[in-house]
C-alpha cells in the first residue's frame, strides 16, 4: 500500500470520467454557456482502464466514478465493470445525479461491492427546477426508489444550501427514515468558478438543526471517513454530516483525484498536478507512470488549508471537473 508523506495510506482513487452533465446545479455550473471540453481533451476509455490498472498495481483498492455525470458517457458501463473485476479493487462507487441512472440499474446489482451515491438536494419538484435549472425530479426519485427496492447499496447527498434547501433537512429524515438508505448532508463548497461566498449552513448548524428534532447517536469513526455518523432510534439508515467547506477530515485523508482531462489532484482544494493524459499519450511506460504518481503523492499538503494558501490560481474551479 502506498502511504504519503505525511504516512496516510493512500488507498482511494476518484476519478471524473467526464465534465459533461445534463444537469446545471447553481452551485456547480453557470446556467448558461457552459463550455464543456472538447473530447480529444478527456481521457479515452483504453486511457481510463491503463490508469486504473496503474493506480491499483500501486495499491488503490477503492474507486469511486463521478463527473460531470458518469451516466452521460456511453461506455461507462463498461468501465465501471471493467474495473470492479480488477484483482486489486474491491469496492467500486458510483456519484451520480440519478436522472440517466435508472436503465443500468439491473446491471449495477451485478457488481460486488458497488456502492451508489444519488445526489438530492430537494424533495419539492418546483425547487429541483431552481437548484438543477433541469426538470427531472422525478427520473432522480424513480432512480432511488429502485436502486433501494433491488438492494443495491444507496446513499442520498444533499448539499446544503442557506436559505434554500437548509429547511428540508428534517423533511428528508422524516421521507427516508423506514428505508435502508443513509443520508449525507454535505456543505456547500464554493466552487463554481467563484471567488468568494456570503454564508454557509455549516456542518454545526446541519447538526444543531436536526438536534433540535432528534437524538443524535454518534457512530464510531470509520478510518478515512469524511462524515461524521449518527444514528435515530431504530432508524435502519445513517445521517452523516459532511464538513466539505470547513475541512475537519483531512489528517486521515486518503483521496488521490483523477480530473477528466487526466490531471492529478492530491487535495481538492490544491491546483491541478501531475499531467497523466500526457504521460499516458508520449509513450512513458506504465512502470515510470506509476514511480512519477508515487513521487506525487508523497508530495502532498498537510490539509486543505494549507493547500488553498498555496494555490497559484484564486478561482476555484466547477466540481464538474474534479469530480466533488
Ligand atoms: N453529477 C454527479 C452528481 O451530481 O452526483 C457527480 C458529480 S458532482 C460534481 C459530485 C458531488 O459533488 C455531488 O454530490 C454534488 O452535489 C457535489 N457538489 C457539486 N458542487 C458542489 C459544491 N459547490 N459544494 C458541495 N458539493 C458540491
Ligand atoms: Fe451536474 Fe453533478 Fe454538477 Fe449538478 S452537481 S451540475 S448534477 S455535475
Amino acid at each position: 500500500m502506498i502511504t504519503d508523506n505525511f504516512g496516510r495510506e493512500m488507498n482511494y482513487l476518484r476519478i471524473a470520467v467526464t465534465d459533461k452533465c445534463n444537469l446545471r446545479c447553481t452551485y456547480c455550473m453557470p446556467h448558461e454557456n457552459m463550455v464543456f471540453l472538447p473530447k480529444k481533451e478527456i481521457l479515452t476509455y483504453e486511457e481510463l482502464l491503463r490508469i486504473i490498472t496503474i493506480f491499483s498495481d500501486l495499491g488503490v483498492n477503492k474507486v469511486r466514478f463521478t463527473g460531470g455525470e458518469p451516466f452521460v458517457r456511453t461506455d461507462f458501463i463498461d468501465l465501471l465493470e471493467y474495473t470492479s473485476k480488477l484483482e486489486g479493487i474491491n469496492n467500486v462507487n458510483i456519484t451520480t445525479n440519478g436522472v440517466f441512472t435508472y436503465q443500468h440499474l439491473d446491471r449495477l446489482k451485478e457488481i460486488d461491492g458497488l456502492n451508489l451515491n444519488i445526489s438530492l438536494d430537494t424533495l419539492i419538484p418546483e425547487k429541483f427546477i431552481k437548484i438543477t435549472r433541469r426538470n427531472a425530479f422525478d427520473s432522480v426519485m424513480k432512480t432511488i426508489e429502485k436502486s433501494i427496492s433491488i438492494g443495491i447499496r444507496t446513499k442520498l447527498n444533499m448539499v446544503v444550501q442557506q436559505d434554500v434547501n437548509d429547511n428540508e433537512i428534517v423533511d428528508f429524515i422524516e421521507y427516508f427514515m423506514s428505508s435502508p438508505i443513509d443520508v449525507r448532508f454535505i456543505e456547500q463548497m464554493p466552487f463554481n468558478e467563484s471567488t468568494h461566498f456570503k454564508s454557509i449552513c455549516d456542518a454545526e448548524k446541519i447538526k444543531s438543526i436536526l438536534l433540535e428534532k432528534y437524538e443524535l447517536m454518534p457512530q464510531p469513526h470509520q478510518k478515512n471517513r469524511t462524515t461524521a455518523d449518527y444514528k435515530i432510534d431504530s432508524s435502519k439508515f445513517t445521517i452523516g454530516i459532511i464538513a466539505a467547506y470547513t475541512r475537519n477530515f483531512c489528517n486521515t485523508c486518503n483521496r488521490i483525484r483523477l480530473t477528466s482531462t487526466g490531471k492529478i489532484k492530491t487535495c481538492l482544494y490544491a491546483d491541478p498536478g501531475l499531467d497523466v493524459r500526457e504521460l499516458l499519450r508520449n509513450g512513458t511506460s506504465d512502470k515510470q507512470i506509476g514511480e512519477l504518481l508515487t513521487n506525487t503523492i508523497k508530495n502532498r499538503f498537510k490539509d486543505g488549508i494549507e493547500a488553498e494558501k498555496n494555490r497559484k490560481t484564486y478561482i476555484l474551479e466547477s466540481m464538474s471537473k474534479i469530480g466533488g
